[in-house]
């Protein structure tokens, strides 16, 4: 294959990607308009958590049996999101990527981009990239809500 050839291949990919990725988040806008029962309790029950903001926006939805990696409008680590977005099935947003909208416009989140030391935002991505839930960002939380109720 010449290098022309691979880079019209790479360029036809980025454009459909692009292409997918605006279809994508006009789909996330209408979700949110009336998001379904499972985004609204995730972010009602504030297992919607800003990890970082620089160099990209990364947050987690903490699930009852699994944790995802979310970046805003782009991508959610879930099945889901595999099956649905990055395969060629229909481009219906995850729940966790309209808990996370829901979660940005109404303010009500954990964040913790301001305080998160890089190494432990390097063991929760791990731990859930490995599958796992991430049991340090759990730990983190935990300590957090307690301080908050001393309060
Ligand atoms: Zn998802």
């Amino acid at each position: 294959m010449t290098v022309e050839a691979r880079s019209g291949g790479v360029d036809a990919q980025g454009y459909l990607l692009a292409r997918r990725l605006g279809e994508l988040r006009d789909r996330l806008r209408r979700a949110i308009e009336s998001p379904s029962p499972e985004a609204r309790a995730a972010q009602g029950e504030l297992r919607v958590v800003r990890l970082a903001r620089m160099p990209v926006e990364l947050w987690v939805v903490l699930g009852r049996e699994s944790d995802y990696l979310v970046v805003p409008g782009t991508y959610c680590s879930c099945p889901h999101f595999m099956i649905h977005v990055l395969g060629m099935g229909q481009l219906e947003p995850c729940y966790h990527l309209v808990a996370v909208e829901l979660a940005r416009r109404t303010g009500r989140f954990h964040d913790l981009s301001e305080t998160l030391l890089p190494e432990k935002l390097a063991d929760i991505v791990l731990e859930i990239v490995a599958g796992a839930r991430t049991v340090t960002l759990r730990r983190i939380l935990y300590g957090f809500e307690r301080s908050r109720q001393r309060e």
